[in-house]
């Protein structure tokens, strides 16, 4: 598989019972497969250290790229999203197949804006809980797919998040 932002083949690397695949030769892009991200939430902390310690390369993005779905065939491009409110992080998603992709850095940047002060901690987890929340609730309604999307959604904040955030 080649890596969407640079085009260099990817390697596919497995931390605990993560796969994901790193682009160890060009940018250091981490791609996520769908059920890679539900996964994530099986990590233990030590793991997810395991899986920071990929993607240290440098940024290949340019707010003019165009970037598609390695997996997917024919390729859908892949949209930005925030990865949460508070944490000023895009992440890239596919439409198609619901993969993502994690520019270099921004895995450590998510855990990084996540152990902040107190009261930032607390307003960040009521827009978490009212965000995860209200999302579930308006998917309950819609496809099988999309219900499924948001709790991978909800896997991934939760494995990302500091464990005392859940409940
Ligand atoms: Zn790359
Ligand atoms: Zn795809």
């Amino acid at each position: 598989m080649h890596c969407p932002a640079c085009g260099q083949g990817m390697r596919v690397e497995k931390v605990s019972v993560i796969t994901v695949d790193v682009c160890t030769e060009g940018c250091g892009g981490l791609w996520f497969d769908r059920l890679e991200l539900r996964r994530l939430d099986e990590l233990h902390e030590g793991d997810a250290a395991g899986l920071l310690s990929f993607g240290q390369g440098k940024s290949q993005h340019r707010e003019t790229d165009r970037r598609n779905c390695p997996r997917c065939t024919p390729s859908y491009p892949l949209i930005k999203r925030l990865f949460h409110p508070t944490v000023r992080v895009e992440v890239e998603e596919c439409p198609g197949c619901a993969g993502h992709f994690l520019d270099p850095g921004e895995l450590g940047e998510i855990r990084k804006s996540n152990q902040p002060e107190a009261e930032r901690e607390q307003a960040a987890r009521k827009i978490y809980r009212e965000m995860v929340g209200a999302q579930l609730e308006s998917m309950r309604s819609r496809s099988e797919a999309e219900r499924e999307e948001a709790t991978m959604l909800s896997s991934l904040f939760r494995s990302l998040l500091p464990r005392r955030w859940w409940n």
